[in-house]
């Protein structure tokens, strides 16, 4: 029988009945010939319901004391959702990340997943059960409760397919896939029918917030092919996998937006050897992602170097940074070394693996860009993907200029 691993997000478990609803998908997929685990997120809304009431009686809550809070929102879910597939006659189980042998580092809040022992999973789908998993958690090697960042549940869907090596994944969420530009941006935006797990990941760490980047990653490293689509109908969505020949047939697959980025910049450093491993050893110690990188030519020895991150992060990456300050300095130089942070930044990006066999990507869009009057900032890119950030309040503008002239509407 094939092994089947499906998640819902938290809209779709959103409400008692759109549990329900939940309840009859996984029936008509275990009735289908399937093995079926289920991975869920808290009902939408409930993570941050339960990090407000952390913060109301307590000013800094410990990572540990709010994870063991945070995975209640997933064990509410998995318990309702079992509920409901018993209540229409199924036979199902819920377990915690724990129980299902989802096994983490100890970094609280944003844990790295070590290993999975699928025995009991496995033990109760060869029982003919429903297995209905918390997405989110995990434990410690000693027992403590560990969650893996926000959106995680992705991630833990991911990883219970790879280590069930299931043969089919899919992530069942309210959108109807992946599309080639948000569609609250982009009105004319097209669901893309087939992506590779690198076009995914620069437009989901680009703003896409269709999954977490870190579960692409884990797809990719794993090989786990998966599907996104609609939890409210039965259309196919958009397959993810390794990139096919055909793929590279279309240059450009996607525009993305990311807003909320403040920009960091670290002024009159001494331009010598380590400083900027000093300063992104502190934020990767930090777990603060960091996306675009910009050093300046040195004049007279003295440097400066320009990072973005989300905004959320700037105030933890501003701290983590102060005391290494000093040891920058040029020699009389320490009142020159200082941190300014500019927030209101977008970054749109251009992905597409045929990129690589095709030149000219770049010029036309710095060309429409001007002419709709945007200012670029600062400029990165990869193979597959050209990023710019500017002005957030022109990033939905830049968006629709550029999904229209790559002519995604009408080729996607
Ligand atoms: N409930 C968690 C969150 O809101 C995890 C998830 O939904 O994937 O981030
Ligand atoms: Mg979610």
């Amino acid at each position: 029988m094939a092994i089947l691993v499906q998640k819902y997000g938290g809209t779709s478990v959103g409400s008692t009945e759109r549990i329900l609803n939940v309840a009859r998908r996984t029936l008509e997929a275990q009735r289908a010939g399937n093995q079926v685990v289920v991975v869920v997120s808290a009902m939408s809304g409930e993570t941050n319901r339960l990090i407000e009431l952390a913060h109301a009686v307590s000013s800094a809550p410990t990572d540990a004391e709010l994870d063991v809070l945070l995975a209640t929102g997933e064990q509410t879910t998995i318990a309702l959702l079992a509920m409901a597939i018993n209540s229409l006659g199924g036979q199902a189980i819920s377990l915690t990340g724990a129980q299902a042998g989802i096994e983490t580092d100890s970094f609280h809040s944003m844990a790295r997943i070590s290993r999975i022992s699928a025995d009991r999973v496995c033990g109760f789908l060869n029982q003919g059960k429903i297995v209905v998993v918390a997405g989110f958690q995990g434990m410690t090697q000693d027992g403590r409760i560990t969650t893996l960042g926000r959106g995680g549940s992705d991630l833990s869907a991911i990883a219970m397919a790879a280590a069930l090596q299931a043969d089919c994944c899919q992530i069942l969420t309210d959108v109807e896939g992946v599309f080639t530009c948000d569609p609250r941006i982009v009105p004319d935006a097209r669901k893309i029918d087939e992506i590779s797990y690198d076009e995914l990941l620069e437009m989901a760490s680009s703003g896409s917030k269709v999954m977490q980047s870190r579960s692409v990653e884990f797809a990719k490293k794993f090989g786990v092919h998966f599907e996104v689509r609609s939890s409210l109908n039965n259309e196919p969505g958009t397959m993810v996998t390794e990139e096919t020949e055909k793929m590279e047939g279309v240059v450009v697959r996607g525009v993305s937006l990311l807003g909320n980025q403040s920009k960091v910049t670290i002024t009159g450093v001494a331009d010598r050897p380590g400083f900027a491993a000093k300063i992104f050893g502190a934020l990767s110690d930090a777990r603060i992602r960091v996306d675009m990188i910009v050093q300046n030519v040195s004049h007279t020895g003295v440097t400066d170097v320009s990072f973005t991150l989300a905004t959320e992060d700037a105030k933890r990456a501003e701290r983590a940074l102060i005391p290494l300050l000093a040891a920058f300095a040029p020699a009389g130089g320490e009142e020159d070394v200082k941190i300014v942070t500019t927030g209101g930044i977008a970054k749109l990006s251009v992905v597409g693996i045929g990129m690589r066999a095709q030149s000219g990507v770049a010029a036309r869009l710095f060309e429409v860009l001007a002419d709709a009057g945007i200012n670029i900032q600062m400029i990165s890119t990869s193979e597959i993907l050209i990023a710019v950030t500017i002005d957030e309040q022109q990033g939905a503008l830049a968006a629709r200029t550029a999904h229209e002239a790559f002519g995604l509407q009408e080729n996607s």
